[in-house]
């Protein structure tokens, strides 16, 4: 049984879709690009993508300014990817896919050589800067993947083979496994398309946010030992240093932010992890999450990063130690003003509500 999701005239407007239609359609070169530092909706919103615009008869470029983990090499698709070195000066069109900035795509976009090209933003943060020159930004969606299901429907590209392992693989990443509070029935839905399309949540699960390396846990031990808890904010830092005593390879150690905000004494959870970029600078960076109620996507935004408001992130220079004690005030803060602004707005209401009642037994 296969069925069109009813979500997608929610989530893609007619003209929305048509002006998507009008840019992909007439185009032959085609650069399709995500995050820095990619994540599963990153990989898999790119690498989904490519499927449909191979149904259409496209080969696009598919590029990534860092190296995808080889724990995503499952995609059918996977081998694709190329790095900065291999995207060329002139496209037709160029595709964004789950970057709330032009920054976020790292070297693969040069605004001296692509600063002219059409530029087709398919986004779902809230912090979404609108950079593209047709920007498709759906907050409402859990991941851009969820937003592929869509487009995939509204362009006729079957939903299955390596489309819907791609788009399951970032569900079920941004999602945490269909667990966030945005997991609702639209999400379940689009999940529902993609496993009748042949793709399995629970082989996706094992190979992504269910599976971790040794060395990652010995790292996770030394930073937990040292985290920090105060008004409810909890945070740790993770140094080069850490890294190399644990035996932890770059990215081994993720996710830990997430953890952190189990924690029943905590609203909001920080990890800064220091790190070197492209330039070899040292550079920290900062991972948020908050419990449900609370907002960490403004703070990002107001350092510079982005992210929605139960996760977010930015880049910061300095070193670690610094960036932790500024960073962990600031989060302290905005969890102070967010709750005086529920308090106030709950006394506001008691007293309409006293009000009321007082007027009808006057
Ligand atoms: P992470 O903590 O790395 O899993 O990221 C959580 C969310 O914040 C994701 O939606 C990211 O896209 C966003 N984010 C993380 N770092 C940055 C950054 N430096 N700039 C903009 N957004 C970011
Ligand atoms: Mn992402
Ligand atoms: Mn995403």
């Amino acid at each position: 049984m296969t069925q069109t999701s009813t979500a997608g005239a929610l989530f893609l407007l007619p003209e929305i879709e048509s002006a998507i239609r009008s840019a992909i359609l007439p185009a032959e070169r085609i650069l399709c690009v995500s995050h820095v530092s990619p994540d599963g909706d990153a990989i898999g919103s790119l690498l989904g993508m490519g499927w449909i615009l191979g149904h259409l008869n496209k080969q696009p470029t598919l590029a990534l300014a860092d190296k995808p983990s080889a724990d995503f090499a499952y995609i059918p698709g996977f081998d694709q990817i190329v790095g900065a070195s291999a995207v060329a000066d002139t496209y037709d069109l160029i595709i964004c896919l789950d970057a709330s900035s032009a920054d976020r795509m790292g070297s693969v976009y040069r605004p001296a050589l692509h600063g002219q090209t059409l530029l087709l933003v398919i986004d779902h943060h809230i912090t979404n800067t609108n950079f593209g020159t047709l920007n498709w930004v759906a907050p409402g969606c859990a991941a851009v993947c969820q937003m592929l299901v869509y487009l995939a429907d509204a362009l006729g590209a079957p939903i299955e083979g390596g489309l819907a392992v791609a788009l399951l693989t970032g569900l079920i990443t941004d999602t945490l496994g269909l667990r966030t509070s945005n997991t609702d029935a639209h999400v379940l839905q689009a999940a529902m398309r993609l496993t009748e399309g042949g793709a399995t949540i629970h082989e996706i699960v094992a190979r992504t946010i269910q599976s971790r390396s040794f060395a990652g846990m010995r790292l996770w031990g030394a930073i937990l030992s040292e985290a920090k808890l105060q008004e409810r904010v909890i945070w740790a830092t993770i140094s080069q240093a850490q890294r190399k005593r644990a035996g932890a390879e770059e990215k081994e150690g993720e996710g830990l932010s997430g953890f952190l905000v189990s924690a029943k004494e905590a609203d909001i959870s920080a990890t800064f992890t220091e790190r070197f970029n492209s330039a070899g600078e040292r550079v920290v960076e900062c991972s948020f999450r908050a419990k449900p109620g609370f907002d960490v996507s403004q703070v990002a935004l107001s350092l510079g990063g982005g992210g929605h408001p139960p996760a977010a992130g930015c880049t910061l220079a300095g070193p670690l130690e610094d960036v932790a004690a500024q960073v962990s005030n600031a989060l302290k803060d905005a969890r102070r003003s967010q709750l005086a602004a529920r308090q106030a707005m709950a006394a506001n209401a008691a007293h309409q509500n006293a009000a009321h009642q007082n007027a009808a037994h006057g």
